[in-house]
């Protein structure tokens, strides 16, 4: 059994890279005869837009995906994600991290997403502090996957990542455990979204080896990035995507994703334009790039 999902962050409206990564998933989940989860991504509370999540939701209606059961909220979960962090830590895979970015900046080397934590706090906090994080102890072993589009990664956690955060000075969960707990509590098995968490992979990997969980498939679309390289988001003022023009955004969603629809698509009826969609979709046709320029 195929089960897909969508993640989306509700940190702004939907925007075309979003639309991208929905209706990836959702074409694959479709042509699979799978089903297919929309998990609100939440955990993050800071970073969330108000009224946001509703909004999503609305727009996905609006454009006709029709996901399977009820949206699951990940600021519901907390219990789930402490019930993880518990059992890494009495399989004494967790410790109490107290250095501040100061700190940490002054005797870290680089990886590949910014500073390696040096492990400082490992045996124990240097400056013993109230509010403090928890950091994931991470092996020197070799962490791979095969991606179904970017191919064959490779990770060495210690020397790329570092020991990282799973629950911040602030008391909140790390997307990194909250999204690998979901995934396995939801019998995920297929995970379809955008090449941004395409090093991010190897880190969840690892967490689910931890935990005891399925490895799920994945398979890493290319990014919408601007004239910039950046990614679209509410930060570099990304278009929120208008729902009157559902079938010409799905079409231009399609067009990135390699699928070649007819142009006729752009003036059918939403049905239409699904199933086009899903009876066509091969992701064998999307660009191995992990990001494009639109
Ligand atoms: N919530 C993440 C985002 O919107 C996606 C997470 C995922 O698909 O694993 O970028």
């Amino acid at each position: 059994m195929y089960v897909g999902r969508f993640a989306p962050s509700p940190t702004g409206p939907l925007h075309f890279g979003s639309l991208v990564a929905a209706v990836a998933s959702y074409c694959e989940a479709k042509a699979n005869q799978g089903l297919w989860l929309v998990r609100m991504e939440d955990v993050d509370k800071p970073r969330e837009m108000k009224g946001a999540a509703d909004e999503i939701l609305h727009t996905l209606l609006a454009f006709g995906f029709e996901w399977s059961g009820e949206v699951v909220y990940q600021s519901q979960r907390t219990s789930l994600y402490q019930q993880a962090f518990d059992q890494l830590q009495n399989n004494g895979f967790i410790y109490a991290c107290s250095c501040s970015r100061k700190e940490i900046a002054d005797s870290a080397t680089n990886g590949i997403e910014g500073l390696v934590y040096p492990g400082t706090c490992r045996s124990g906090m240097l400056q013993p502090r109230a509010q403090h994080a928890w950091r994931v102890k991470v092996t020197d072993e070799i962490v791979s996957f095969n991606d179904a589009i970017q191919g064959y990664q490779v990770q060495q956690l210690s020397r790329d990542i570092g020991d990282f955060v799973l629950k911040r000075a602030d008391g909140l969960f790390a997307y990194q455990l909250a999204v690998v707990v979901d995934d396995a509590l939801q019998h995920i098995t297929h995970i379809v979204r955008g090449a941004d968490l395409l090093n991010s992979t190897p880190r969840q990997i690892y967490l689910q080896q931890l935990l005891g969980f399925n490895q799920p498939l994945y398979t890493h679309i290319p990014l919408a990035v601007n004239n910039q390289g950046e990614k679209l988001s509410k930060q570099n003022l990304a278009l929120p995507i208008n729902k009157q023009h559902a079938p010409q955004l799905i079409f231009d969603a399609l067009v990135f994703l390699g699928q070649n629809p007819p142009l006729a698509i752009k003036q059918s009826s939403l049905p239409e334009v699904w199933q086009w969609a899903i009876q066509n979709w091969q992701n064998s046709k999307i660009s191995h790039q992990q990001s494009i320029n639109i």
